[in-house]
């Protein structure tokens, strides 16, 4: 049998008390525990007539309730679809007029929806952080086993919806087999075993914190120590029980804030990772001279899992993302698909087990984003160095073209982040009556009482990089506009440009 979910029964079968869940009260939940929940929610999907591949969507606060919700329908064979809790009817109304669920799963006290938001074939339930509600009325006491779905590892596991930092959110298809490969490759790769305690803060609809920090845990045989949202405090005080961490860029960044952030403090820790946007060389270097940790970037998309990863052991480079992981082939491609020499900066490509299977309800745009010989198109920009290390230069879609040459945005941004005034920066491109394109720097000031001035920015571009690359105009801002994972919307930069005449 294919199906995922019979990681979560080998665990519970081989150790029934094995500690998988720990809560922030420090109340513990076995694998056990974890296995008989499933049972019960299948047994309602069953119950209540819900066919092998039928969508689950489910916008519900994080919780261990949740993540067995999460596997219940995998266990079932039902298509999960997670959505972020932020979103409000007019998002909801798209994702579920484009993937039509058998059911949406809403937290008991969220905002009542307007007619027009939910499908008249979705039946809409509720459900809280501790399972109750309409849902939970369905559950039969008692019952708790239900025989896993069998299923080949072609089978949908799941609907996850890009971020939309570029456009609308794309509902890619995630296979078993796609969440299997990325869980075992990953625990292997990162060293994870059951001596580990994964300190989990992200958030679980999206990629990053359910089919990688959980999925990778759970293959590990690690203990998972929940922490419904990310908030400085209580990762603080949770690090010196737990061994690995994994965040976005901006939890690094806020960590860095607290004095308290320091070597002792990690003593426990054996490895921090950071993906889903990219992490700056000056970050790494502050983490590593607070903590002792070099933090191990790895880069990833919806639609293909991890593509690569800073080795576990060697070397772990500031502003790269590392090697691509065993099992993906990736290549730098120019126009026409060819692979690109090394050191040149083209379009990421990749293929491997942990690709989708294809956007949903859209088979042009999948046909588009493959190549002939299967390799997806990230839409990534980058480049391989000679000892195979990837470095991302930014989307094709942020690339400015100034006079006739590229300038790629990451490039920029790291030469103006060595500038000990800077936090951040984000460079975006802006029309110019006589280059076509110019290059304009936003920037946070380390100091706001002290922000860095048009000049030094433009300056220390002027002295690193070709004057192409140089800034027109710099803007000092107190924060980017971001996403529920820290990504900065370029997108909504580059239209507040209409606010800075250039
Ligand atoms: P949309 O496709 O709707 O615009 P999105 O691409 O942000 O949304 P995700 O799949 O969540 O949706 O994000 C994947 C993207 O995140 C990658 O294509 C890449 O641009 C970025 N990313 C992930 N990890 C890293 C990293 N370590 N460094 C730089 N960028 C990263």
């Amino acid at each position: 049998n294919r199906n995922f979910y019979v990681l979560v029964e080998g665990r519970a079968e081989a150790n029934p008390t094995d500690v998988l869940l720990e809560l922030e009260s420090g109340e513990t939940l076995s694998a056990q525990w974890l296995h008989k929940l499933c049972g019960s929610y299948a047994s309602v999907f069953r119950r209540l007539g819900c066919a092998v591949g039928d969508r689950v969507a489910v916008q519900v606060e994080k919780s261990a309730h949740a993540f067995a919700l999460y596997l219940a329908c995998l266990r079932a064979g039902l298509c999960y679809l997670p959505i972020n809790t932020a979103y409000r009817s007019a998002e909801l109304a798209y994702l579920l007029k484009d993937a039509q669920p058998s059911f949406l799963l809403r937290g008991p006290n969220t905002e009542a929806l307007p007619d027009m938001t939910v499908p008249r074939s979705t039946k809409v339930l509720t459900f809280g952080i501790r399972g109750e509600g309409t849902f939970a009325s369905l559950v039969k006491a008692g019952e708790t086993s239900f025989s896993t779905v069998e299923l080949n590892g072609a089978a949908p596991a799941a609907l996850l919806y890009t971020s939309g930092t570029t456009g609308r959110p794309k509902g890619a298809l995630i296979s078993h087999a796609a969440l299997s490969y990325t869980a075992q490759t990953l625990s292997r790769l990162w060293g994870f075993s059951s001596s580990d305690v994964l300190l989990h803060a992200l958030p679980i609809f999206h990629s990053h914190g359910l089919f990688i920090s959980f999925n990778v845990a759970l293959a590990g045989g690690a203990r998972i120590l929940l922490q419904n949202k990310f908030d400085v405090s209580p990762v603080l005080d949770a690090i010196p029980r737990s061994t690995v961490f994994m965040g976005v860029p901006t939890y690094y960044h806020r960590l860095l804030t607290c004095p308290s952030l320091a070597s002792s403090l990690c003593r426990n820790m054996r490895l921090f990772i950071s993906g889903s946007a990219p992490l700056s060389a000056p970050m790494h270097r502050d983490f590593e001279t607070r903590t002792g940790h070099r933090i191990l970037e790895r880069y990833g998309l919806t639609e293909a899992m991890i593509l690569c990863s800073n080795p576990l052991e060697g070397d772990r480079r500031p502003g790269s993302v590392g090697l691509p992981i065993p099992g993906v082939d990736l290549r730098i491609a120019g126009e026409r698909d060819e692979a690109l020499p090394v050191g040149q900066v083209g379009i990421i490509q990749a293929r491997g087990p942990g690709l989708f299977s294809g956007y949903w309800n859209n088979a042009e745009q999948t046909k588009a984003e493959l190549t002939a010989d299967g390799f997806f198109r990230t839409g990534d920009m980058g480049l391989v160095d000679e000892k195979g290390y990837v470095s991302i230069t930014g989307r094709a879609k942020d690339l400015i073209i100034s006079g006739g040459y590229n300038v790629y945005p990451a490039e920029v941004e790291a030469v103006i982040d060595e500038l000990t005034s800077v936090k951040e920066s984000a460079v975006v491109g802006a029309t110019h009556a006589d280059f076509g394109e110019c290059v304009v720097a936003f920037v946070i000031a380390s100091d706001k009482s002290d922000p860095p001035s048009e000049s030094e920015v433009i300056q220390q571009v002027k002295r690193n990089m070709a004057s192409y690359k140089t800034p027109k105009k710099v803007i000092v801002v107190d924060d980017f506009p971001r996403n529920a994972m820290g990504k900065v919307l370029k997108k909504e930069l580059r239209t507040t440009l209409a606010d800075f005449p250039t």
